[in-house]
């Protein structure tokens, strides 16, 4: 998983009307901005330089060639002088990528001394990008406006995280997520419309019955379930039981084969993220734990009891949020704290955190499950790091998907919790417990989440912004009046204007 294939294409607008002295000024003061950029270490996706845009023709062309580009994630513009917006309809009514707008000038400082109808004819951003800002407006563009110098700290630290949402877009316009077994029986959250959700997002799911996976796992060599076991035993504190010659090592060996099968399943499907449910376990003995949380570290989108949206969005954010320092992980607000004023949330699940939020050594544990009616599951248990992070949901409303994102702070506990037997984060959300549960009950957010430690709200509302589906943040600033009247306008939106053709 990695961003340096990646491409975002530079776009500079103009116009024939100035001359090929100015326009090669303009293609040079271009060039030196797309170095600066790629060389300032700030960009995760480095920028591509295009021909300065002229005519429409060319604005078509480029945009055409954005859209069949594997490698380009999206498209930045900016309008060095002016550029007529009625050369870029053509062209943004077929952009079909991620649009950021780049309001920046060549020139940091008025050169206070040497000023004249020169230097004002060749830098007009501050009058070009108003043009091409009302084009994009008028025509309903989705677009991330990034204002101030290029080279400083800010506008770049912005357009990184523009880059990386249109990562997590692209990567999800080719994701397929493989469901083994299907949902979780009478829950609803879960569920969706998984045509709409390959209409609007372009991820592809679909069901896999779990003999399939067994089928994969009875094809697993004994000696490559003794090597897999011999590296649980070096990378994990392995519990006596599980240990070689322990009582309980026949579980462990299972476990790891599960895990080469699964890795073999999802590989021959060319699968990124996939789903299992308890109720559906039909050939395996116990219930995928280690298995499912090897996989998350190594980039793989997971969602428990067929929760395909959980699954798609971890593979997201692991894309996302590649080379970050932090882990994401698939999570559940599973229980509470509600000491008065000092409310907390213990996030978990049956087995399946991700030990990609950990720095400390997992231990390698097995412990009797009390659902699913299975053998014990081995599974690796360890406490979340503290620092900030957030929880990322989607849900599906009927008529959309809603993103539900709220900022929470990792705690580091007090408590050992010695008979807890599953891996956990302990946080508080913000802007504190009530306000922050209360907006995301009305919101109807789900009890599933993936969960970043790398990753901010920013990031998610850039990539909501891009994939048009409507983005809730419920963080420091969040007033639940407020909250609630945003919950009213957007219903009013979403089933009036946007229903009818609006972005
Ligand atoms: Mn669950």
């Amino acid at each position: 998983m990695e961003l340096s294939s990646s491409e975002v294409w530079f776009a500079a607008g103009s116009q024939q009307l100035y001359g090929e002295a100015a326009l090669g000024q303009v293609e040079r003061n271009c060039r030196e901005i797309v170095a600066g950029l790629n060389a300032g270490g700030r960009l995760p996706v480095r920028v591509v330089l295009k021909p300065v845009l002229t005519t429409a023709d060319a604005i078509l062309q480029v945009c055409r060639e954005a859209n069949a580009d594997r490698r380009c994630l999206g498209l930045a513009a900016w309008m060095h002088t002016f550029s007529p917006g009625k050369m870029w309809i053509a062209g943004l009514a077929a952009l079909d990528k991620p649009l950021a707008h780049l309001h920046t000038q060549f020139n940091r400082d008025l050169p206070w001394d040497a000023i004249d109808m020169d230097f004002m004819n060749l830098h007009q951003a501050a009058h070009g990008d108003r043009e091409f800002g009302y084009i994009c407006t008028r025509m309903r563009k989705a677009r991330k406006v990034i204002v101030g110098h290029w080279q400083e700290e800010e506008v770049q630290r912005e357009l990184a995280v523009w880059q990386r949402a249109a990562a997590g877009l692209h990567e999800l316009r080719s994701l397929r997520v493989a469901r083994l077994g299907d949902n979780m029986r009478q829950v609803a959250v879960t569920e969706g419309d998984k045509v709409e959700a390959q209409i609007r997002l372009g991820v592809e799911v679909n069901g896999y019955g779990v003999h399939e996976l067994v089928r994969e796992m009875e094809a697993v060599s004994d000696a490559d379930v003794e090597r897999l076991t011999a590296e649980y035993d070096a990378l994990y504190a392995m519990a006596p039981a599980l240990r070689s010659g322990g009582p309980r090592r026949e579980s462990l060996r299972d476990a790891a084969r599960t895990e080469l099968g699964l890795r073999a399943f999802l590989r021959n499907g060319s699968f990124r993220a996939f789903t299992d449910c308890f109720e559906s376990l039909e050939g395996l003995r116990q219930l995928p734990g280690i298995a499912v949380q090897r996989l998350m570290a190594d980039g793989y989108g997971f969602g428990p009891e067929g929760d395909w949206k959980t699954a798609a969005l971890v593979r997201a954010l692991k894309v996302m949020a590649a080379g970050l320092p932090g882990g994401n992980s698939f999570m559940e607000d599973y229980t509470y704290h509600l000491e008065p004023g000092c409310e907390k949330v213990l996030g978990a699940h049956m087995l399946e955190v991700c030990p990609t939020l950990t720095a400390e050594r997992p231990s390698c544990e097995i412990h009797p499950l009390g659902i699913g009616g299975k053998d014990d599951p081995v599974r690796l248990v360890f406490a979340a790091a503290a620092g900030p992070a957030v929880n990322v949901a989607m849900l599906d409303l009927g008529d959309r998907f809603r993103l539900l994102v709220n900022e929470v702070d990792v705690l580091e506990s007090k408590h050992a919790m010695p008979k807890l037997p599953v891996a956990r984060a302990l946080w508080t959300p913000r802007p504190d417990f009530k306000t922050a549960a209360a907006a995301w009950i009305y919101a109807g957010g789900p009890h599933h989440t993936a969960f970043s430690q790398a990753l901010t709200s920013e990031h998610l509302l850039d990539f909501a912004e891009m994939a048009g589906i409507e983005c809730l943040p419920i963080g420091s600033q969040t007033r639940i009046e407020d909250f609630k009247n945003q919950l009213r306008w957007n219903q009013a939106y979403y089933s009036g204007f946007a229903a009818a053709g609006g972005a």
